[in-house]
């Protein structure tokens, strides 16, 4: 039996694609190439281009290659964007993954694995927040991906689908042994942006919002490491063919840092210093969130091997430094 990895070209999705490889998987990859990069896909995975919104298209790669399992990465992910661009989000993360759905369930597919965000939670007071918050999104992508968490629930009671849905706190970092990492060009997630301004891709870099209720007035997140995140889908998927019940997980290490205490991590492991000027708020930005790992750490057997920020700080600047030299 084969994965679909939805997405397997981007960032996230193309860890995972290594990560399936390695542990001997049949995997094949639906990607739009919107913002993820062929070059990725490793030799031997075939490579679907176009749109998980395509019924046609899904539903032919689902029966041709007896696809039993789909881990649906492909999304539009920048919550800026989406207070902008509303009705694309609600196109490309709600409307169709809907699309995929209809085809999984007329192909006879077994087992979804959602990528979730923390974003479905919005504004909480409460820390960590566990995965039965209530769920107040403060952006379309957020309430993108929360009315498919919804639609995803239905349909699994409905025609029997096996699925996790895993709510991802911020995802940085690359592959430790530098095969893959961020390349999506135009990027806006804090530490790949730091990144870019070490190796001077960009000239300084902006902090959005130094008056939030935190300690230091910078936005609180929880940031983890994107081989960690890979291996709780990997667990996900263990537990879903173990006959393990439908479930939504938080993924994250249980502890944050605001943007200021990351812009000095990016610094210390450089080795050098950049500007990071001080602007107004980013619409959409919650002030803080912190992931409560107690479900995935009771419901997995998830060892996360890469917790710790500098860490995540030293591999995304290596990939960063890798694209650089690349490039030049
Ligand atoms: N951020 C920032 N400068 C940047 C990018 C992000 O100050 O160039 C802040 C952003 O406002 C938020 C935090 O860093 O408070 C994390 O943002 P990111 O876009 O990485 O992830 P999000 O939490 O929005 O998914």
């Amino acid at each position: 039996m084969t994965i679909l990895v939805t997405g397997g070209a981007g960032y996230i999705g193309s860890h995972m694609v290594l990560a399936l490889r390695d542990a001997g998987e049949d995997v094949v990859v639906l990607d739009n190439l919107s913002t993820g990069v062929k070059s990725v896909i490793p030799e031997g995975v075939p490579l679907y281009v176009g749109d998980t919104g395509n019924e046609t298209l899904t539903a032919s790669i689902l029966k041709w290659h007896k696809v039993d399992t789909i881990i649906h990465f492909a999304a539009s992910v920048v919550v800026p964007d989406s207070v902008s661009n509303p009705l694309g989000y609600y196109k490309n993360n709600t409307s169709n993954t809907r699309s995929l759905l209809a085809s999984a369930v007329a192909t006879g597919v077994e087992n979804f694995i959602f990528s979730s965000t923390a974003a479905v939670y919005g504004d909480v007071d409460m820390k960590p927040v566990s995965e039965d918050s209530p769920l107040r999104p403060m952006s379309p992508y957020g309430t993108s991906k929360l009315m498919t968490e919804t639609m995803l629930a239905d349909v699994a009671y409905a025609h029997g689908l096996h699925t996790v849905v895993l709510r991802y706190f911020n995802v940085a970092g690359a592959d430790p042994q530098g095969r893959t990492g961020q390349s999506t060009p135009g990027a806006t997630h804090l530490i790949k942006v730091a990144a870019e301004t070490v190796v001077g891709k960009r000239p300084y870099m902006q902090i959005y919002g130094t008056d939030y209720p935190t300690p230091d007035g910078t936005c609180v997140r929880d940031y983890i490491h994107v081989t960690d995140l890979v291996a709780a889908h990997s667990c996900a998927l263990n537990h879903l063919r173990d006959g393990g019940a439908n479930t939504t997980v938080n993924c994250g290490y249980g502890r944050g840092y605001s943007v200021l205490e990351v812009i000095d991590a990016v610094k210390r492991a450089a080795g050098t210093d950049f500007e990071a000027r001080l602007t107004g708020r980013r619409p959409g930005d919650p002030p803080s969130i912190v992931a409560g790992v107690d479900r995935i750490h009771e419901t997995f057997s998830w060892q996360p091997r890469y917790g710790n920020l500098d860490t995540i700080v030293a591999h995304a600047l290596a990939w960063e430094r890798h694209l650089r030299e690349k490039s030049s």
